[in-house]
This record gives structure tokens, sequence and C-alpha cells, in this order.
């Protein structure tokens, strides 16, 4: 892997690792381009910040200009470049991207972590598992974010894929594969997924994202230095894409 665009840092409060660690792991393992994308700060609507798994709002600019920085300095080395991993909202989208251009960022990926809009209501995608109307509310925000444009690429696209009845699994997958490909937007395999021994990658969703075509990433969702260059992850996932027929993009448009 010598791009890799999924990339944390401490400010989401679950990661570990200072930002040049992120860098030197990089450089060391080979990387060309290292992303980092962390978990966007959100503006909700009474100006609070409830979230204790984001960067706060007061922190955007300081992450910008650390990554800007590193990027500089290391720039005989690697690509560095400055995006945001965020969930699509539709009450806070359009206010959330302008605030977020103020740093211009290279790009944003979607990881679609809940349905809803969060701050009013908090079912997250583990807490849906059981009734197959949560999968169908999750698989349309997730495309509805698509829609926009926006996103790079989606995260964990099986994210929200268990305990559900195979059928609606096998229907609802599909449908998120169709919409991607129409949206032309690439389908991650995400390792933190493989390295913390995870319900995803999924392999029903991966089986239908070949059938329908999808082009694949992978993604090291780092949130220690040491998780950016993740080969045995790697191998895991390159396993995966040989032995399903996967169309892998080793580089993005970005
Ligand atoms: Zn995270
Ligand atoms: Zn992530």
């Amino acid at each position: 892997m010598l791009h890799n665009y999924h990339t944390h840092t401490t400010r989401c409060n679950h990661a570990s690792g200072k930002d040049h660690e992120y860098v030197e792991q990089a450089i060391a393992g080979g990387l060309k381009t290292l992303g980092f994308s962390d978990h966007a700060p959100y503006l909700f609507p009474d100006g609070q910040y409830p979230s204790t798994h984001r960067m706060r709002v007061d922190e955007l600019f300081e992450y910008a200009e650390s990554v800007r920085s590193l990027a500089k300095e290391y720039q005989k080395d690697i690509r560095i470049l400055c995006g945001f991993e965020l969930e699509y909202y539709p009450d806070y989208h359009a206010e959330e991207k302008a605030f977020l251009e103020q740093v211009k960022p290279d790009y944003l990926i979607l990881g679609q972590h809940f349905v809803g809009n969060e701050y009013s209501f908090i079912p997250s995608s583990r807490a849906l598992a059981g009734n197959d109307l949560g999968l169908i509310a999750y698989v349309s925000q997730a495309i509805a974010g698509l829609a926009t444009g926006d996103f790079l690429y989606l995260a964990h696209p099986d994210l929200a894929g268990y305990s559900f009845s195979p059928e609606t699994v096998e229907r609802e997958y599909r449908r998120l594969c169709r919409a991607a490909k129409k949206f032309g937007v690439p389908l991650e395999i995400n390792l933190l997924g493989l390295r913390g021994n995870r319900h995803y990658p999924s392999k029903t969703f991966f089986r239908i994202a070949a059938e329908e075509e999808n082009e694949i990433v992978l993604g090291a969702d780092a949130h220690d230095p040491f998780d950016v260059c993740d080969f045995e992850s790697e191998a895991k996932a390159l396993k995966m894409v040989k032995s399903l027929g996967l169309k892998l993009l080793e580089k993005l448009d970005v």
C-alpha cells in the first residue's frame, strides 16, 4: 500500500501518538501519500460540542496548521494531505462543509457511524443491530451522503451489517454498492476492522461489490502511528481483493 488516506490524530480522543510520528512511520514503511482524515469537529445547533470522539471546534485551525507544516517539512519524502472523516448529517451538512472550507481541506471521506443527526437522536450503527429498519435507514443516509458528491470515498461501508436478516443485508448492501457506482465513489476495505477482528470487512458486502464492479480502496484507519503501515492487515485485505476479484485502486485522484 503506497497511498493511505485514512489517518487519525489524538484530537479525536481515541487515538495515540504525535502527528509527526504518523508521518515518520509512513516514510519508514515506504508510503508515498499520507492523508490525515481525523474525525471532523461538528457544529451542533446550540454551539455546544457534545461529542467525545471528534476534535473540538476550536481545534480546526490548529489541526490544519499542524498537517500543513508537516507536509512542508517532509515534502521531499512523502506527500501529506489534510482531510477529514465526517458523517453525513442532513440537517448540518451545508454548514459543516462551509465551516471546514475555512481550512481548504484536500478531501473529505464519509464515515457514517450514526443515523439521524447525532445531536438530537443517537442510535449508533451498533444500536441498530437486530432491526432491519435500522439497516435500511443507515444505507439510505449513506446514499444521501454519496449523492452530495462531496466525498472522496466511503469508509467502512459495511459498518452496519450485522444481526439483520440475510435477505435485507443482501438487498441493502447491493443498493449501497449500486449507489456508490452511480455516484463514482470508491468503497473502502477498512484495515482497522481486520486489525481489530471486527465484524467488518464483510465478505458478503465485498462479494456484492465485486458483482457490481465497484472501485475499492484500502484504508489504514490509523489511530496509532504503527497502524499507518499495517502490512499484516494489508496482506489479508489483498487476499480478499484477489479471491473476490475486486477492482482495487492504488491511488486516488486528489
Ligand atoms: Zn476513530
Ligand atoms: Zn476512521
